[in-house]
């Protein structure tokens, strides 16, 4: 038990599946475990942890802002982000951000290569926020849409995101009439709410009759595997990308940073299918 995951609820996480077939694999005798932790108790797993010798940690909602104050030191991303979903354990506690990192790799597994790119993005959430930078600090131009109600939160994502990298990163409203304006002059655009997960598959935050043809659509929603937004989108003919290769890139990270390895990547993402297609 030297690697897990900290959240709470944590209990329907795919985070086991794919590490534990890593460790497998690389012959590593290692278990990745989950441990349902409340805020207030952090500094308490973190005292127990140093004491067990773990090695590193995934962290989830709602903990990903709320480690850092027990952290030494912060990656580039984390710091940027504001948010912790990797812990390595060692000398000292060093937190790292792969979400953004996870989404980029698997946009560049399908082909798409976000430099230069002009990337919507439709929510600014705590994924969002993660792609947002990661995009924008590999040289990607980005928009964001969140729904009207509370665009607020667009508005200050969009003003950090300017304020620290000195990029421009306009708001979109999130309607029919403006996203189909935004995407006429976008390369890719990603979708990071939960509309569309399970149990409300049949939901979609947009029709897919207004995305152009040479928009490449990800959905970083991963259950189900194909959303119904990823759906219609191929059938328009465009390039779609799930969300499970976001969440396999995003752990394989972890693992390169925890341990130094190169991971079975789709052996992990073979473990997540697998377990998304039986349950
Ligand atoms: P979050 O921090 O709670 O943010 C959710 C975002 O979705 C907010 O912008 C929210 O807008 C928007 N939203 C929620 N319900 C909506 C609705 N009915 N219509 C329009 N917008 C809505 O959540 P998160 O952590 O960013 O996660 C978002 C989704 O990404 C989840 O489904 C999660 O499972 C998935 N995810 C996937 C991966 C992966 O590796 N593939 C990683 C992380 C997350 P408001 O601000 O207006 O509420």
């Amino acid at each position: 038990m030297k690697f897990g995951l900290i959240g709470h609820p944590v209990g329907h996480s795919l985070s086991p599946a794919l590490h534990n077939v890593s460790f497998k694999h690389l012959g590593l005798d290692y278990e990745y475990v989950l441990f349902d932790v409340e805020k207030e108790k952090l500094g308490v797993f973190f005292d127990n942890a140093k004491k067990r010798g773990m090695l590193g940690v995934n962290v989830t909602i709602p903990n990903k802002v709320e480690v850092i104050k027990y952290l030494d030191d912060l990656s580039r991303e984390a710091e940027l982000i504001g948010a912790v979903n990797t812990i390595k354990f060692g000398d000292k506690l060093t937190g790292y951000n792969t979400d953004g990192i996870g989404c980029a790799q698997a946009l560049a597994e399908a082909g798409v290569d976000i430099k230069g790119k002009r990337i919507l993005i439709l929510g600014a959430g705590g994924a969002a926020r993660s792609i947002i930078f990661q995009c924008a600090l590999d040289g990607a131009q980005i928009s964001i849409s969140n729904r009207k109600a509370e665009k607020k939160m667009a508005i200050d994502l969009s003003k950090d995101v300017t304020k620290k990298l000195k990029v421009e990163c306009p708001v979109v409203d999130l309607n029919n009439k403006s996203v189909a304006k935004a995407l006429e002059g976008s390369d890719v655009l990603i979708h990071a709410t939960p509309v569309g997960m399970h149990p409300d598959t049949d939901a979609s935050i947009i029709p897919a009759d207004i995305i152009p043809e040479n928009v490449a659509v990800m959905d970083i929603v991963y259950n189900p595997i194909e959303t119904k937004l990823l759906a219609e989108a191929k059938k328009n003919g465009c390039t779609t990308i799930n969300g499970v290769g976001m969440l396999v890139h995003q752990g394989a990270q972890s693992e390169r940073i925890w341990l130094g390895v190169e991971p079975p990547v789709d052996k992990m993402r073979a473990a997540v299918e697998n377990t998304l297609k039986s349950d």
